[in-house]
This record gives C-alpha cells, sequence and structure tokens, in this order.
C-alpha cells in the first residue's frame, strides 16, 4: 500500500461538517418546519404515539377574541406551550385544546364604533343583526390570533378549538346556570353593584381597574333630631350636628343614614353655640380643617361617649326634609380612606374607600356602597338609588334632578355652602375604581340584578316585600347552613389546590372572604341570555331549572339566537303556565350572563364532554389578573357542579414590561411587538425570551433584552453544530464504542449530562423554565463548548477516522446531542426538530414524538470530583499561558510546553491522566515533576521539537517517517492507519 503516492495531508484533517448552518435564517426556516409538521399532522401523530399513556391536562383559560395578539398574550400561550410539550416528552397524553372567549361588552364596543363610522346606530338594527356581527368580528380576531399563535410553534387542537359563542357551548352555559338555580344560589335583587356610565352596564370585579383620580372631599353636618340628652346630660338644649366626611357629594341626596362605631369613643364639642360630634381620636384634626377650633385653642368637649349611645337616634338630612338614620357598624374606621389598591381584592379596597373615616361618622347610601348596603339592609333602609342607568339624577331628586352625578358633585358643594351645612372642603387625590374598558370612572349603583350568592342558599328566586317591590333576600336571618354556602366550599377548595407561586393560595383566599355576591347579569346583548321568564299577568319570575334546560336544548341547536328569534311561548316548554296566577303568557329576561360566567363554565363544557379530555384539569396558567377572573369563575362554577375546585394546580404568570419595568403600549412606543419579532429574529427567539428569566414575577422585554436572547441562542446552535459536525458519517449501529470502553473524559461528559437531566427534568416538573433554561444554558456553553469540546477537538479532527478514540468522542456526541436536543425540545421547538434532523438514525419523524431522556441512576460521583480536580488545575494552566501569551513568550496554546511541579495526590492523580493532560490544557507537551511543597505550580516554555503540519501540535519527532516527513509521529500513525482503512472500503 505505501507504494500508492501518500495522501493530501488537507484531506486528512476530518473537518467537521454538517447541514445544520451556522445562521439560523429563523424567520424563513420556521415557516418551512410548520409547513412539514402540517403536511405530518403532527398534533395527531403525537396523540397517536401517547395512546394509553397517563393523561395530562392543562386547561386553556380562553384569550379574548377581539384583537391581534401582543407580547403577553404569547407569553402566556408560549408558557402553556411549555408545560403541554415536557409533560408529552415525560411520558404524558397531553392534549391542548386551545379555546377563545367570544363574548362581551369589549367587542360589542368595537361593533358599536364601527357602526357609527358607517353612519349607522346599534339601535337601528334588529339584536339578531346586532349579535351576528359580533359573532363575525370574534370569528374574524380569533382566526388571526389562531394564525398567529401557529406561528409561535404552539401545537394543539387548532382546526377544533373551544369558542364560548359556540352552540354547544352556549347551551351548556345555560345549563350551568341552572344548576346554580338548582342549588338555590341564584336571586334577584337590587344591590349596589359597579356601574360604568359610559356603557350603562354592571361590571364585575375583575373589571374594573384602579387609577389615580381627583374628587371634592367635604366635611358636611348633619342637624340630630333626636333628643340630645339622650346622649348626654350635659347636651341638654344644645344645638347638636354629626359631622360626616366623603369623597362622594353626589351620593349625599341619596343619604339615608349616618354609621359609627359601637365601641369608639365619640366627643361631642362647642363651637360658638353650637355643638358637633366626632370620633374623639378626631376632633382636634376634623377642628382644625374646618375651622371649629377657635383661634388654634383646642374645642371645649362638653361630653364623651360611647358610639353605641347614638344607636337608632335620628338627624336630619343635611338639606333634605327626611330623616337620617344613626346607626352602628363594625365597619367604621379611624384610620381615613385606605389606599384603594387593586392587589387583593377590589371589595375590601372599595369598602375602606366607602367607609370614609375623615369623622369616624359615616354617610350611608344604601343604594350605593357595598357596606351602606349591608349596613342599610341591617336597619332596615330601603335600598334608594335615585340615579338612572346614564348616571343622571332621577326627577324626585330635588334641586339636582336630570344633573350627572359627576358634573353634579360642584353644584352640590356650592349648594352646600350657600345652606351653610358645608363645614370644609378641598380636593381629594385617591385611587379610584373606573371601567376597564372605557376607562372611565365607575359608580357603585343599586339596580335589579341577578345574583349569585355566596353565603345562603336562597328558596325563592325574588322576595317581595309588602309593597310588592323585588328586594333582595340578602339578610342575616337566613339559616346558614354550611354544606350549601358558595364561599364555605371554595374556601375549603382553594386549600386543596398546588398554588406556584405558593402565595396565591392567600390572594384567592383574601378575595373569596372579602367578595360580595356574584351580580350574574349584564344589561347588554352579545352573550347568553339569562334563560328566566316573567309571567305577563303577575310579573312572577320562572326560574325552573327543567325549563332553562329545556331552553338550553334550542340554544345546542340553533345557538343563543334562539332567545332573539323566538316568542317566550315558543322557548318555554307547551302549555307552560304560571304557579302564582295560572296565565300563559309570558316576557324574557333582556340580561345576559356576566362574560366570567361563559368562561368560568369551560371546565364543564369542554373537559367534561371531549372524549380526549377529562375533569379536573391538572393544571391552569394564566396572569395574576385572573385571581378575581378566571380563576374564580371557574372555581365558582366546579363548586356548582362538582363540589369541587377544577384545577389541581394553579400557576400563576407575572405581566409583560419594558425594560424600565413600565407597561408597555403602542402609543407609547415601548411595546415589542410578536410580530416584528417573529419576522425579524424568529418565534424562538420569543420563546427563549420566555424561557430565560422567571416569569413568576414580571418579564422585562426590549429591543436589548431580546438582542442578549439572541446572543444566547447563537451560543447554544453553535454548541448543536459542533456536535452534529462532528458526527458526519458516524453510524451509530456500526461505530458506537461501549460505555466500558469509552475514553474516561467522555464518560465524564456522560456524568455531567445525567447530572443536568436530573436537574432539568426537575424544573419542568415543577414549572420553572427559567431554571430549565439555565441548566441547559450552562451545560451547552461552559461544560461542553467551553470544556468538553476544546479538549476532543484535536482527537476528532486528527486521529484516523475510525480509530477507537475517536469513535468514543462521537459516541459521547451522539449521546449528549440527542438527550440536549430533546430537553429543549419544549422550548426551542423549531431548532431541537432541526438537530433532530441531522442526527444520526433518528426514527421518530419529529423530535416532538420522542420522549425526555431519563437520568442514569448510577452514581458518578469518584468520576465528576476526579474531574472537577483536573479541572482546576485546568483553570491554572489556562492563566499561566493566558500570561505566557501576552508576554509574547509564546503564541498559541500549541507552541507551549507545561512543566507541572505537584506533590502527594495531585501528583498521583495527575500521573494518572498523564496521557490525557496535554489534551486537557491544549497543549503540545506536558512534564510532571515531583515538587517538595504543597500545590501545584506551573512553568510555561516553549514547546520542544517542530510543528507538525498535520495537527499543529509540537514534536521532536516531526520528520522520522520518510513517506510523510512534515508530520509528527501520532499523525504517522493516524495517516497509516487511513492508508489501511480506504483499502477495505470504509472511507
Ligand atoms: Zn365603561
Ligand atoms: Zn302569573
Ligand atoms: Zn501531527
Amino acid at each position: 500500500m505505501s507504494t500508492e503516492t501518500p495522501l493530501d495531508l488537507k484531506k486528512t484533517v476530518n473537518l467537521p461538517k454538517t447541514a445544520f448552518s451556522q445562521k439560523a435564517n429563523l424567520a424563513q426556516g420556521e415557516p418551512a418546519r410548520l409547513e412539514k409538521w402540517n403536511k405530518l399532522d403532527l398534533y395527531r401523530l403525537i396523540r397517536r404515539a401517547g395512546e394509553g399513556r397517563p393523561k395530562f391536562i392543562l386547561h386553556d383559560g380562553p384569550p379574548y377574541a377581539n384583537a391581534d395578539i401582543h407580547l403577553g398574550t404569547a407569553m402566556n400561550k408560549i408558557l402553556k406551550d411549555f408545560i403541554v410539550k415536557s409533560r408529552t416528552m415525560m411520558g404524558y397524553d397531553a392534549p391542548y385544546v386551545p379555546g377563545y372567549d367570544c363574548h362581551g361588552l369589549p367587542i360589542e364596543t368595537i361593533v358599536e364604533k364601527a357602526l357609527e363610522k358607517k353612519g349607522k346606530k346599534k339601535s337601528e338594527l334588529s339584536v339578531e343583526t346586532f349579535r351576528r356581527i359580533c359573532r363575525e368580528h370574534a370569528e374574524n380576531a380569533l382566526k388571526n390570533q389562531t394564525r398567529d399563535f401557529k406561528r409561535l410553534g404552539i401545537l394543539g387542537e387548532w382546526d377544533n378549538p373551544y369558542l364560548t359563542m359556540s352552540n354547544h357551548y352556549e347551551a351548556e352555559t345555560a345549563r350551568m346556570f341552572a344548576r346554580f338555580v338548582e342549588r338555590g344560589w341564584v336571586y334577584k335583587g337590587a344591590r349596589p353593584v359597579y356601574w360604568c356610565l359610559k356603557d350603562q352596564t354592571a361590571l364585575a370585579e375583575a373589571e374594573v381597574e384602579y387609577h389615580q383620580h381627583t374628587s371634592p372631599s367635604v366635611y358636611v353636618k348633619f342637624p340630630l333630631q333626636s333628643d340630645p340628652v339622650l346622649i348626654d346630660p350635659a347636651l341638654a338644649g344644645r344645638k347638636v350636628f354629626i359631622v360626616i366626611w366623603t369623597t362622594t357629594p353626589w351620593t349625599l341626596p341619596a343619604n339615608l343614614g349616618i354609621a359609627v362605631h359601637p365601641d369608639f369613643e365619640y366627643s361631642a364639642f362647642e363651637h360658638g353655640d353650637e355643638v358637633y360630634i366626632v370620633a374623639s381620636e378626631l376632633v382636634q384634626a376634623v377642628a382644625a380643617k374646618c375651622g371649629l377650633d377657635s383661634g388654634g385653642e383646642a374645642p371645649k368637649v362638653i361630653a364623651r361617649f360611647p358610639g353605641a349611645k347614638l344607636d337608632r337616634l335620628e338627624a336630619r338630612h343635611a338639606w333634605l326634609d327626611r330623616p337620617s338614620l344613626l346607626m352602628v357598624g363594625e365597619h367604621v374606621t379611624l384610620g381615613g380612606e385606605a389606599d384603594a389598591e387593586t392587589e387583593l381584592d377590589v371589595s375590601e379596597a372599595q369598602k375602606k374607600s366607602d367607609s370614609k373615616a375623615g369623622t369616624g361618622c359615616v354617610h350611608t347610601a344604601p343604594g350605593h356602597g357595598h357596606d351602606d348596603f349591608v349596613i342599610g339592609k341591617r336597619y332596615g333602609l330601603e335600598i334608594y338609588c335615585p340615579v338612572d342607568n346614564a348616571g343622571r339624577f332621577t326627577p324626585e331628586v330635588e334641586h339636582f334632578a336630570g344633573q350627572r352625578v359627576f358634573d353634579a358633585n360642584e353644584p352640590i358643594v356650592e349648594f352646600m355652602r350657600e345652606r351653610g351645612v358645608l363645614l370644609f372642603s378641598e380636593k381629594y387625590e385617591h385611587r379610584y375604581p373606573h371601567c376597564w374598558r372605557c376607562k372611565n370612572p365607575v359608580i357603585f349603583r343599586a339596580t335589579p340584578q341577578w345574583f349569585i350568592a355566596m353565603d345562603h342558599a336562597h328558596h325563592d328566586l325574588v322576595e317581595k316585600d309588602e309593597d310588592g317591590r323585588d328586594r333582595s333576600n340578602f339578610t342575616d336571618n337566613l339559616p346558614e347552613t354550611p354544606a350549601a354556602s358558595l364561599r364555605a366550599a371554595a374556601l375549603s377548595e382553594i386549600e386543596r389546590v398546588n398554588w406556584i407561586p405558593a402565595w396565591g393560595v392567600d390572594r384567592m383566599r383574601n378575595m373569596l372572604k372579602a367578595r360580595p355576591d356574584w351580580c350574574v347579569s349584564r344589561q347588554r346583548v352579545w352573550g347568553v341570555s339569562i334563560p328566566v321568564f316573567y309571567c305577563a299577568r303577575c310579573n312572577e319570575a320562572v326560574a325552573d331549572p327543567s325549563v332553562i334546560n329545556h331552553v338550553a336544548d334550542i340554544f345546542e341547536k340553533e345557538s343563543g339566537d334562539a332567545w332573539y328569534t323566538h316568542s317566550a311561548q315558543e322557548l318555554l316548554p307547551p302549555d307552560y303556565t304560571c304557579k302564582g296566577c295560572g296565565a300563559q303568557e309570558w316576557t324574557k329576561e333582556s340580561d345576559i350572563l356576566d362574560v366570567w360566567f361563559d368562561s368560568g363554565t369551560s371546565s364543564i363544557a369542554v373537559l367534561e364532554n371531549r372524549p380526549e379530555l377529562r375533569w379536573p384539569a391538572d393544571v391552569y396558567l394564566e396572569g395574576g389578573d385572573q385571581f378575581r377572573g378566571w380563576f374564580n369563575s371557574s372555581l365558582m362554577i366546579g363548586i356548582a357542579a362538582h363540589d369541587r375546585a377544577p384545577y389541581k394546580t394553579v400557576v400563576t404568570h407575572g405581566w409583560t414590561l419594558d425594560a424600565q419595568g413600565r407597561a408597555m403600549h403602542k402609543s407609547a412606543g415601548n411595546a415589542v411587538e410578536p410580530d416584528k419579532v417573529i419576522k425579524q429574529s424568529g418565534a424562538e427567539i420569543i420563546r427563549l425570551w420566555c424561557a430565560s428569566s422567571n416569569y413568576f414575577d414580571d418579564m422585562r422585554g426590549s429591543d436589548e433584552i431580546l438582542q442578549r436572547v439572541t446572543d444566547g441562542y447563537r451560543k447554544l446552535r453553535n454548541t448543536a453544530r459542533f456536535a452534529l459536525g462532528n458526527l458526519d458519517g458516524f453510524d451509530p449501529a456500526r461505530d458506537s464504542v461501549p460505555y466500558e470502553e469509552m475514553e474516561e473524559i467522555d464518560r465524564w461528559a456522560l456524568a455531567e449530562l445525567s447530572r443536568v437531566t436530573k436537574e432539568v427534568w426537575a424544573a419542568y416538573e415543577a414549572y420553572e423554565f427559567h431554571n430549565v433554561h439555565r441548566a441547559l444554558f450552562n451545560f451547552a456553553t461552559v461544560t461542553l463548548s467551553a470544556r468538553y469540546f476544546d479538549i476532543i477537538k484535536d482527537r476528532l479532527y486528527t486521529f484516523a477516522p475510525r480509530n477507537k478514540a475517536r469513535r468514543s468522542a462521537q459516541t459521547a456526541l451522539l449521546q449528549i446531542a440527542d438527550p440536549l436536543a430533546r430537553m429543549i425540545a419544549p422550548i426551542l421547538v423549531f431548532t431541537a426538530d432541526e438537530i433532530w434532523e441531522n442526527l444520526p438514525d433518528r426514527t421518530e419523524p419529529s423530535i416532538h414524538v420522542a420522549l425526555f431522556p431519563t437520568a442514569v441512576e448510577e452514581s458518578h460521583e469518584a468520576l465528576l470530583s476526579e474531574w472537577e480536580q483536573l479541572f482546576s488545575v485546568r483553570d491554572l494552566v489556562l492563566k499561566a499561558l493566558e500570561e505566557a501569551r501576552t508576554a509574547k513568550q509564546i503564541g498559541s496554546s500549541l507552541q507551549a510546553k507545561v512543566t507541572l511541579h505537584a506533590s502527594g495526590r495531585t501528583l498521583e492523580l495527575l500521573q494518572r491522566h498523564q496521557s490525557d493532560l496535554r489534551y486537557l490544557f491544549i497543549v503540545s507537551q506536558v512534564e510532571l515533576r515531583q515538587s517538595e511543597g504543597e500545590g501545584v505550580s506551573i512553568a510555561i516554555s516553549g514547546a520542544d521539537g517542530e510543528k507538525c503540519e498535520r495537527c499543529w501540535n509540537y514534536s521532536a519527532r516531526v520528520g522520522e517517517s520518510e513517506r510523510y516527513p512534515t508530520v509528527c509521529e501520532r499523525c504517522v500513525a493516524a495517516l497509516s492507519e487511513i492508508e489501511e482503512g480506504t483499502t477495505d472500503g470504509h472511507g
């Protein structure tokens, strides 16, 4: 064989070769891969592969189908995809059915605006036509969202998502309402609810947000009507006033009472010939503010008494000819207005801002506040609300009839000033509830609404008082039946749920403890009608579960439009007769259900109704706003249906903010738009961003942050590319080296892989994707790229292709690249699949059908710790080499010879690995010497001999071969192996 011509040296070096390019070209490559998945029908392929495995159900919280996706929506769906894909690869059958929330006010608003642009009005259209346009709008929006979600690499049943506006879903929503009725939890009553004057509808707790707002703050005196001697003999014959404080002067015309705390001490103090009553603790402050302190002197207190003394005495309204009842209530505070932050729950904040504690005497308007309502009910006050849907005073309001409430604030203040009942007024900045849609301040307003009771079963749907008017039977004298209390069941269920992060349970508990009854009626049309009928003769309300289910069956066939296209008689079972008066003529309820009732029904309508799913879900994952929203409404419905929470685990993610921690707004120019990022860098970059920081906190995004993510991506890609390039021509069946015969450093790399595999499994199980990312990124860039790959390069490039030591490195590379790709696959869905395609011999058509690797159970601690010591010596050597390079003593490290002085165990360790050391340090020669002292000392000198033309190592033996006079002895051996190899056909 040596008679043939010598080989061309350059061609004998095994340079990496792979179709996996260095440049990712994600923006072009991703759509092509999506097309491939589409052709494969990848989602069904995964379903078939997972048949018979244990189920894992992530239930999708439906995004609202009214606009294009933004970074927050993208993050939400990507995190869900991380969960579904990781559980699939852990060996579960994890189907993903995405959903869309289709009904509700936001779509109505958009449609109304679009009509206005065309010069049309909603009132000119039939309800059916208007609903059809809303439906078309939702259909379009969800089509666009589906396209965008698919583009992000999210796999799911996109051809069959659940829609809250589908016939079946609407029918299930109506049936769920019947279930609440059956349990006695539904009643109709007048209770104050958040009311948007602009949108003219009630709002749910989750539909208000708090913003800074300036209100007039007023101190007003109410004359005591009862004999003051009843309070204290010292007050005999005096003109006594109760001082109240409020930031909503417009609610004063509806004042029916004043609340004081029974246990606080109150004082009556003199100013001129008048006497004023406020809480003792606040005498100084109130007197100073209202100028009742006689030129700075402390006001003269003439009586002190507990608030209980005032109970059921009467004051007169500040200007109207009617009484204002003095009442005692524990809700009264002295702390002034609390900061009405949305943090924990709205009703708690609202309560505080309603308990205007400026004087310890709380103005009470039962039609305009939650606490006011509760105490008003207890004292038998009317739930008086002289304000219409548009927020105008009704004609019965003297002096201010027809005025809009917010506009009436100033006139009322002026009016009180003229009347001499205003003690003080100023501007007051506070957090105030606003409509989430139109951003206008909302009011609290009592209107007839349908409620779901949190604390009592309601045996009569609508209770009538003596005058025959509807009244809520929210009273304290109904027996509390714990089993039937929604609140009690909810509070106990949340303790069984696994909340991630753990503070979720506190947040939920606080919200549930404070929340008022659930107002489920909305004065709108785009939604599921409340399937209740009224007798046209006696006005009896019929909410009969069997009737509702009858209507639901019609919805199932014809959609909820049937409520509008059919008469009451057509919707009712034949010959349905009023139990009250025997009549057969009926009218229909015109309100629709709260959209949170719709979406809350999803666990029943979707999980129970689709054969591939099951109830309850293993996990829900949504943003922190859903404690009041979907987590809450889903819990209510789970309890009504099965006395159980519909989820086992609830994961909460933070908000997406800009680099400075501000909310993203298109108008502010700080929004990262997914669409743009996808076009410029690829969806993969957004996915990697989602995994790169801790989503339990707020997530920051900006061009600069995404650039850093892109740099990180490039590093991961290069790691993969090195492995793939060096697997060129490797046939695992033919070329793999058995574990026991592998080089020790290769076994070390596998031991490190095993360690990281355990870490990654645990992080995926705990939904800690940032820890998955950290573990994999460190492994790829530090353990592999900066250590292992550097060391094995020489072996891979210069050894004969079939040399066993080279095959050992390749065996390790394949055994690392394959599981590494699997472990990163839930995050880098496109790139992992691309790696998969370029690995030799993969059987599955896509990585997403494959499973995670399992960590090798045997312990490699001895191996790992031995190499840890070698690597710390390596760190010292690399540092010394760097210094030598700076001092121009050497050029490349291969020009160096390293002499190590060591003793004892270190020397033994180094001796044991003598042949590895030159590769470990990437130098041409290493000499070991026994030293006297402790520790390792390092000397760098020029390498002996000549530079080998082929491998660039230095050797004294270059020139020994006549056939290859320019190469070293290692290369001579390699070349002869290659020459032999070429004859037996292995190339
Ligand atoms: Zn509004
Ligand atoms: Zn009747
Ligand atoms: Zn060589």
